[in-house]
Parts: C-alpha cells; sequence; structure tokens
C-alpha cells in the first residue's frame, strides 16, 4: 500500500483509551484528536465467533477513510480527519452516544425476524431507521422513539436530527457505490458530541457494518459470508472485492 500524504503534523499516540473488537482507540497529545487502528480481527454474535484475517484492519482502514471523505465533501460532520497509516485513522475525539442506528433500504437480517411480514430482499418502499442499544451484555436490544426519549439518551430534536443525517449517509453512500456495481442493504451508524457540543458521525463505514451486495450477481461482500461460516478465505476474497470498487474505484 503507498504512503500516506499527512497535510498536518500527526498528533502523538499517547494511551490506550478502547479497544473493541474490531478497533483500538488511542488518546493523542492533541485533546480533541483521537488515533483509531483497524485489527484484523473479526467477530459475529456478540464476540462468540472470532477469527482474524490477515489485512482485514489494512481493507477496512482505508475503505472507511474513503466513505468518510465521500461524506464529508456532501456536507456531511464526521470524526474523520485523516489516514496516517495503512491501518490507521485519525479522528475527531467524540462523547459516543450509545445508540446503533441502523438504515435500511432492502429487508434483511434481524428485521425480518422481529417483522416477518417484510420478506427478505424485499425491497423497501422508503428507508426504514431503526435504533439498538449499544449494549454487549444486554445484547444490543431494539429501542422505539420513545424509549430513547423516555431514556433520555437523547433529546427528541437530536433524534430528529440523527435521522435527517442518517437519511442523507444513506442518499450519498447509495449512490455512490451504485456506481461501483454494489447495492448498499443496509448499515449500522454511531454518532457523538464533539467538544463544540455539535453531532457528528462517528465510528466506521465498512463490510463489518453495511450489507453489501453485487448489483449484477446479489453476491454477498460483507460481514454476512463471515456469520453464514463461509471459509475465511472467501470473507477475505469479498473484503478484497470491496476495496478494489470502492478504494480504487475499478468498476465490475
Ligand atoms: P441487523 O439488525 O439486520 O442484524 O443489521 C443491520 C445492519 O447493521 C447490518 O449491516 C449489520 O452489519 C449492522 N449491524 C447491526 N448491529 C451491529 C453490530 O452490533 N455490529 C456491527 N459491526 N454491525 C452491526
Amino acid at each position: 500500500m503507498g504512503s500516506f500524504m499527512t497535510t498536518l503534523t500527526v498528533p502523538e499516540k499517547l494511551k490506550l483509551i478502547y479497544e473493541g473488537k474490531a478497533k483500538r482507540l488511542y488518546e493523542t497529545n492533541q485533546v480533541d484528536k483521537v488515533l483509531i487502528e483497524f485489527k484484523d480481527d473479526l467477530t459475529a454474535f456478540n464476540g462468540k465467533k472470532h477469527d482474524v484475517i490477515a489485512s482485514k484492519g489494512i481493507l477496512n482502514a482505508a475503505i472507511s477513510a474513503k466513505l468518510f471523505t465521500i461524506l464529508e465533501k456532501n456536507g456531511i460532520a464526521t470524526h474523520f480527519i485523516e489516514q496516517v497509516d495503512e491501518r490507521t485513522i485519525l479522528a475527531k475525539r467524540l462523547k459516543m452516544i450509545p445508540l446503533e442506528v441502523v438504515c435500511r433500504n432492502i429487508a434483511y437480517g434481524s428485521l425480518i425476524k422481529r417483522v416477518p411480514l417484510f420478506k427478505p430482499g424485499q425491497k423497501l418502499n422508503r428507508p426504514i431507521i431503526e435504533f439498538f442499544l449499544k449494549n454487549d451484555e444486554l445484547g444490543d436490544p431494539f429501542l422505539s422513539e420513545e424509549h430513547i426519549i423516555s431514556l433520555e439518551i437523547v433529546r427528541e430534536d437530536e433524534l430528529n436530527e440523527i435521522k435527517r443525517i442518517t437519511r442523507r449517509v444513506n442518499d450519498v453512500l447509495k449512490d455512490f457505490l451504485a456506481r461501483v456495481g454494489i447495492t448498499l442493504v443496509d448499515f449500522k451508524l454511531e454518532y457523538g458530541w464533539d467538544l463544540n457540543g455539535d453531532l457528528i458521525l462517528g465510528d466506521e463505514l465498512t463490510g463489518d457494518t453495511m450489507r453489501l451486495w453485487d448489483s449484477k450477481t446479489g453476491r454477498i461482500l460483507d460481514k454476512d459470508l463471515y456469520r453464514k461460516g463461509e471459509p475465511l478465505s472467501e470473507v477475505l476474497k469479498a473484503y478484497k472485492e470491496c476495496y478494489r470498487r470502492i478504494v480504487l474505484e475499478e468498476v465490475p
């Protein structure tokens, strides 16, 4: 992978502040910035299934950097500042909101189990946004908007703003991905507050957090291959294909 042109002095990496299933977050000598390292670990079913795929973190760091850059160009505020090495991005430090915001264009996954009126693969008339509590111990339970407001996770106006930005993210990503032959089935976003109190899109945008299907063949190009028990070599092949299309913009 090529060298990384940094437009600013990269802050010094200090102590590890958080280690998730797929990323490590480091504090830096600038209070408002963190370094996020993408690991090669792949997990499913709330961490019950776990493997390591060499270079997956490198592919995902680049895919995430590219998609955040596209969102920024379209006026969406994200935590992404720049990619500093092959598996690390520099980002704004956020106080994360404990919500998983899921947006769906096609019915699949947990939606079918929760609402069996939807059929797998059914195109939705309009995107559906759903919320889940980000809490592994409780198994990320579904939350209605009323639940979120009652629990004071965010206020109603803030929730409306989260929905507005999520629809915009969906429009921008769906259009870009369609150009490289990928159907955006659904995805999960996480938001946080920056030091100024502004609402900012955080986390990652990769095949770990999005369902991506080849537009022509319907072939799965994301973590569902792993969830379905496909060999790790097939999972790696799909992630490489996403890298080729999204980062290098090679249209199949
Ligand atoms: P579902 O609710 O159907 O399981 O997932 C909907 C979308 O959100 C999928 O693209 C899935 O990858 C993403 N998603 C939902 N929950 C999680 C989660 O806890 N971790 C990750 N990485 N992605 C999730």
